[in-house]
This record gives C-alpha cells, sequence and structure tokens, in this order.
C-alpha cells in the first residue's frame, strides 16, 4: 500500500511529522523541537518558574477530520489519557459529514475587578465614579500603548454592589477591556493598579483587591454541529437509538450536578489539551469553564443536544475562552510556538473557537460511547498498552503485549509482566 494511502495513524511517527508539516506550509526543520530532545530546556524552564529542577513531558498528538467554518484545521493535543485524540478525530470525522463545525466567537473582552471597601454611600460613590467614567477609561488606555495599536483597550466601567456579605457591603468596578490576541491577565491587572489611587480620591474608598475574574463571561467561544442520522448508527445500535440515547444522556447532565461536573469533565478533556499544547493557562480555562457552568445558580451541562427536524443530532456548546497566540507561555515554550506556527491562526479569537469545537467532539465521543456500549470497551486497547508500557514492555512488543491481553480479557500488570517474561525466555 502506498505511504499516501495510509491512514495518519498507521503512519510511523516520522512521515506523520513529514505529512504534517507539508499539510501547514512548513519546514520539518520547524518541527524538531517535537523530538523530545530539542523542546523545553532546564535553562529555560529556570526562568519560567522558581525552584526549577528539569522538564516535564506530555504526548503531543493530532486530531484529524476537523472542518471549522468550511476550512481543514489542524488541531495539536497535549495530553497524557489515551483515547482522547482518537475519538475525537472520529467524531471530527461524523461531524464533518454533516458540514463540520459552525464556530463564533463574542470580542476579547475580559473583566478586572477592583474591590472598594469602607464606603458608607455605596451608591453615592458609584455615581461619583461614574461621572469620572471617561477620565478613568482614558487612564486605562494609556497602560498599554502595544495594545491599543493593536485596537485593543478599555471598553467600559460597570459597578456592582454587593449587600451581603462576612464584612458588611461594599462596592467593585468591574473594568471591561479588549485584550485583542492576548489572554490578557497582565494588561487588565496593570489597568488596574494604575486605576486604583484615583479611584480612591474620586470615591473616597479604599482599593483592596484589584485583579482579572477568570469568569470571562463577555470573551465567549461557541460551536455547533449537525450529525446527519445515516452516520450515527454502527454494531448493533440503530442511528435514531444511538441518537437518542446520546440526548438522553444529556439530559442527564443537564439536570443532575453530579453527572454535569463529568460530563463537562469530558468537554475539558478536549479543550485543555488544546489550550495546554498552544502554551495557554488551562487552569484560567478551567475556572471560567465551570464558573459559566453553573452561571444559573445550579451547575449544569455546558453543551446542549437535541434533534433538527429532519431527525439529525444537532450539537452546541458556548463557554468563556481566555486563550491568546501572543504573551504568557505561548511564545516562549518552544513546542507551544511550534504548535502555534503549525496552526497557522489570524486570531486568538480563531484558536478559541477551535478549541471550543474540539471541546464539543469530544462530549459527543463520551456521550455516544456512554450510550451505547460504554466507555471501558473503546478503552480496552489503549489501557492495555499503557499497562504493557508500564510493565517495561519495548517496541514492538507493546502492541503485541496489549493484543496478547485483549485477547486474555485479562489486562493487569501482574499478566503483562508475567507474559512478558515467558517471552523474554
Ligand atoms: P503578556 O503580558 O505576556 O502579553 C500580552 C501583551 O502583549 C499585551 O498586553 C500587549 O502589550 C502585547 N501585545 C502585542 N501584540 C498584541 C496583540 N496582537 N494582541 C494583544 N496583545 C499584544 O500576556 P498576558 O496575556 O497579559 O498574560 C498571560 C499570563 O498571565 C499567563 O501566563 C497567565 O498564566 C498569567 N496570569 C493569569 C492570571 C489569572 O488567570 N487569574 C493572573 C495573573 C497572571
Amino acid at each position: 500500500m502506498g505511504k499516501s494511502q495510509r491512514k495518519f495513524y498507521e503512519l510511523p511517527l516520522s512521515a506523520r511529522l513529514e505529512l504534517l508539516a507539508a499539510e501547514a506550509g512548513i519546514s520539518t526543520d520547524e518541527l524538531t523541537v517535537l523530538d523530545g530532545a530539542h523542546g523545553l530546556t532546564p535553562e529555560q524552564a529556570d526562568h519560567m518558574i522558581e525552584n526549577a529542577i528539569g522538564v516535564y513531558g506530555l504526548p503531543l498528538g493530532i486530531a484529524r477530520n476537523f472542518q471549522i467554518n468550511g476550512r481543514d484545521v489542524l488541531v495539536p493535543m497535549a495530553i497524557e489519557e489515551p483515547s482522547v485524540v482518537a475519538a475525537v478525530s472520529f467524531m471530527a470525522k461524523l461531524a464533518a459529514a454533516g458540514g463540520g463545525f459552525t464556530t463564533e466567537a463574542s470580542a476579547p473582552e475580559m473583566i478586572g475587578q477592583l474591590q472598594l471597601l469602607d464606603i458608607s454611600d455605596l451608591a453615592a460613590a458609584r455615581n461619583a465614579l461614574q461621572s469620572h467614567r471617561e477620565e478613568l477609561l482614558a487612564m486605562a488606555g494609556s497602560v498599554d500603548p502595544v495594545l491599543s495599536r493593536f485596537g485593543g483597550g478599555p471598553r467600559d466601567i460597570e459597578f456592582r454592589e454587593i449587600e451581603d456579605s462576612p464584612i458588611g457591603p461594599f462596592l467593585v468596578i468591574h473594568l471591561i477591556y479588549d485584550v485583542r490576541d492576548a489572554m490578557g491577565a497582565n494588561a487588565i491587572n496593570t489597568a488596574l493598579e494604575q486605576l486604583a489611587p484615583r479611584v480612591a480620591e474620586i470615591s473616597g474608598g479604599r482599593p483592596h483587591l484589584r485583579i482579572l475574574s477568570n469568569l470571562a463571561d463577555r470573551r465567549l467561544a461557541r460551536a455547533q454541529c449537525t450529525i446527519p442520522l445515516s452516520v450515527l448508527g454502527f454494531d448493533q445500535y440503530t442511528p435514531e437509538a444511538v441518537r437518542d440515547g446520546i440526548i438522553e444522556a444529556w439530559a442527564f447532565a443537564a439536570a443532575d450536578p453530579y453527572r454535569a461536573a463529568t460530563h463537562n469533565k469530558g468537554i475539558m478533556n478536549g479543550v485543555d489539551a488544546v489550550v495546554l499544547a498552544t502554551g495557554n493557562d488551562w487552569r484560567a480555562v478551567e475556572a471560567g469553564a465551570h464558573a459559566y457552568a453553573a452561571r444559573g445558580g445550579r451547575y449544569t451541562s455546558l453543551s446542549t443536544w437535541s434533534k433538527d427536524e429532519d431527525g439529525n443530532l444537532t450539537g452546541s456548546l458556548e463557554m468563556p475562552m481566555a486563550v491568546g497566540i501572543i504573551g504568557g507561555a505561548t511564545r516562549s515554550h518552544p513546542v507551544a510556538k511550534a504548535v502555534l506556527k503549525l496552526m497557522n491562526l489570524s486570531s486568538a479569537a480563531e484558536l478559541a473557537q477551535i478549541i471550543v469545537a474540539v471541546g464539543l467532539a469530544q462530549n459527543l465521543a463520551a456521550l455516544r460511547a456512554l450510550a451505547t456500549e460504554g466507555i471501558q470497551r473503546g478503552h480496552m486497547s489503549l489501557h492495555a498498552r499503557q499497562i504493557a508500557l508500564a510493565s517495561g514492555a519495548i517496541g514492538d512488543e507493546v502492541e503485541k503485549l496489549a493484543r496478547q491481553m485483549v485477547m486474555e480479557n485479562n489486562i493487569r500488570s501482574e499478566r503483562a509482566v508475567q507474559i512478558l517474561k515467558e517471552w523474554r525466555k
């Protein structure tokens, strides 16, 4: 069989890199940093965090078949969990049969919070600050000329009166800041620092915390897809049974926080892997996701699944997505830099949209498995490979040993060690 006819996963690692570089229109040299020997060095790590003692590696994979807004997209994923990349690639293929993913993103507006204490009359302080709105916005806009040059900057100031708190009432100022292609934490935090003394003068209050909010509910990304009924059936499962099973599984998550936590974890399997691969702050994205999932006062599913008038399955996902293609580790981590080059993005909003599409596809993968054969069967051979690796199998032994254990329906490290011992005698 010719090389070009082989599936991506059937190719040896080096051939995958060649194909990828050709698809992205870059030289394979740009991907040398992925070989494990040329990525992040301990010296670089030492400049990134305190008390560095080395670097920590994770597998980096590519999800295939993603079509987003009519464009074929390469999706790099950094993740240690088996079956995530395979499952999401398969779901992207099902989605492609229905035209792929349609995505959009709101303006990259982050919220910075300034807590204002020791105010006797909240409404009066608020009115005073309100009347200085333009002055405060201009002040906040002067802190990051680079960001302003790219069209970013402060957009608005909002107020929230917190009446019911353990320390009594206080005022919170929200500075709405367009951070363009950055995650934005530094621009926001610096702007808040700048505003604090003037805010104190105007309001008579005492500025306390000055920090961005990770509930980035003005910086949302949305994805939706339609899975044609014709591609939903498999084995003994009819297309209708798969579709309805997925909707019933989603309804469980929509109604029950215990289920919703796991349902959303499945979404984050996809989301975090791309966030991490691109050098972004996955804790920030996690915090935003779960806070957004609880915005109605009860924690619920981030996604929605239903059927359209033709009986096809439709899904959508909306969530905060505070990611950048500039700043943070996106440019200082050599692998993240190569990954971003590979993705060839024009804006952070584009990355945000790809990430939600991946989250939605990953969600579909979990729901489809759970609603039919259960999650364990699909996991079995990948799980067996991990056990084989952990038990000391090397090279071709890994696949062979995994297959043997699956065949015996006995996937345990004791058995793996025993088989290896017999083979190596
Ligand atoms: P950054 O400050 O390194 O880079 C952003 C800056 O790059 C902008 O302020 C701007 O001056 C410049 N820039 C150049 N071209 C730009 C463009 N096209 N669009 C936007 N900006 C452009 O990075 P950051 O995004 O402010 O900070 C991200 C880091 O902050 C992450 O590492 C994150 O972990 C960390 N952080 C997070 C939190 C939190 O989430 N609560 C708090 C503090 C810090």
